[in-house]
């Protein structure tokens, strides 16, 4: 990567407790938006994309005021405990602390910068940056805000999806505001459900279930598990790799984008009682529901009890 241009918005890139899975991710971005968010953004450090500078030095003229913050990226769970988590040779706690109050944005990326997620289970100093799960706080407190005056931005999934990171960052440089919300996700992408766009919703809307994975006809909400209709993310509508999604695949959404998501058991299976779900769709009661199931199962549509090859 070339080194520092001068005029643009710095970004740095950190990681505490993470797989790497929202690096990959954003490695993934298309060639349109990976020109435009170069030719914007000057990334200063990114654990994998920058090769020419060391942590380090980029710290250490942060730290001197020599070089400005506009983005502070956060990937992983962090410790609210010294000399728990280390990032380049630093302590995350010292780096957040020291950084926090310099950046003009700070965006945690993917559900354990912003819950915790599964490294938060097995640890209970462990946090997202502004969240524990549901609970507000983690490792910045609830009240925190950036100079900007945001608090910090959350771009949850496991991992995010390039776009959604790259889009956030690039709409605050054109100088947008963006609405969050009350997880601090921005509402552009977050107000809409992985249920949204889901080439199954037909099935979904006539109770046609889906028996096993991987079939191309069928709802995987009734048997299978699938939250989508429970998840806040436009994975059906900003597809994967521009192409697909978990749930056109044939695969359930697991609810990653959520703060319960490492809570649950059984990610692969609907629990009901005396036939009915648990968890109904967002939005509608449970009598409304059944009601409404109810009068689908008994107006059959015939078109959608065939395999989609078999049909006129
Ligand atoms: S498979 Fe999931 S996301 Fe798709 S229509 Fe069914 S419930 Fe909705
Ligand atoms: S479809 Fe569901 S599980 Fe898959 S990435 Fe989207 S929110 Fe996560």
């Amino acid at each position: 990567m070339e080194s520092i241009k001068k005029g643009l918005k710095n970004l740095v890139w950190i990681q505490g407790l993470t797989c790497n899975g929202n690096s990959h991710s954003f490695l993934s971005i298309n060639d349109t938006l990976l020109d435009t968010f170069l030719s914007n953004i000057n990334i200063l450090y990114h654990p994998i994309l920058t090769s020419e500078i060391e942590f380090k030095d980029v710290y250490k003229r942060i730290l001197s005021g020599k070089e400005s913050l506009n983005f502070l990226v956060v990937e992983g769970a962090v410790s609210n405990k010294k000399n728990e988590v280390f990032f380049q040779g630093f302590d995350v706690f010292e780096i957040l602390n020291n950084l926090k109050d310099k950046s003009d944005y700070i965006l945690a990326v993917g559900n354990c910068a912003c819950y915790g997620n599964f490294p938060a289970l097995y640890n209970e100093n462990v946090n997202g940056l502004q969240y524990r799960f549901k609970d507000k706080g983690g490792f910045l407190g609830e009240s925190f805000k950036t100079k900007s005056g945001y608090q910090i931005i959350n771009i949850t999934g496991c991992p995010a999806h390039p776009e959604w990171i790259v889009r956030t960052i690039l709409s605050l440089d054109f100088g947008y505001d963006i609405n969050l919300d009350n997880f601090n996700r921005p509402k552009d992408f977050y107000m809409y459900l992985a249920h949204d766009g889901c080439i199954r919703n037909e099935y979904f809307e006539w109770k046609v279930e889906a028996h096993e994975f991987g079939t191309k006809e069928g709802c995987l909400f009734y048997e299978l598990g699938c939250r989508g209709p429970l998840t806040h993310s436009p994975c059906n509508k900003i597809l994967w790799n521009e192409k697909s999604s978990k749930t056109r695949s044939g695969m359930p959404c697991i609810g990653c984008t959520e703060f319960d998501f490492p809570l649950r058991s059984k990610y692969f299976e609907t629990k009901t009682n005396i036939g009915i779900p648990e968890e109904v769709p967002l939005g509608v009661t449970k009598r409304a529901y059944i009601m409404l199931t109810g009068v689908a199962k008994t107006f059959t549509n015939q078109r959608l009890n065939k395999k989609l090859e078999d049909t006129d």
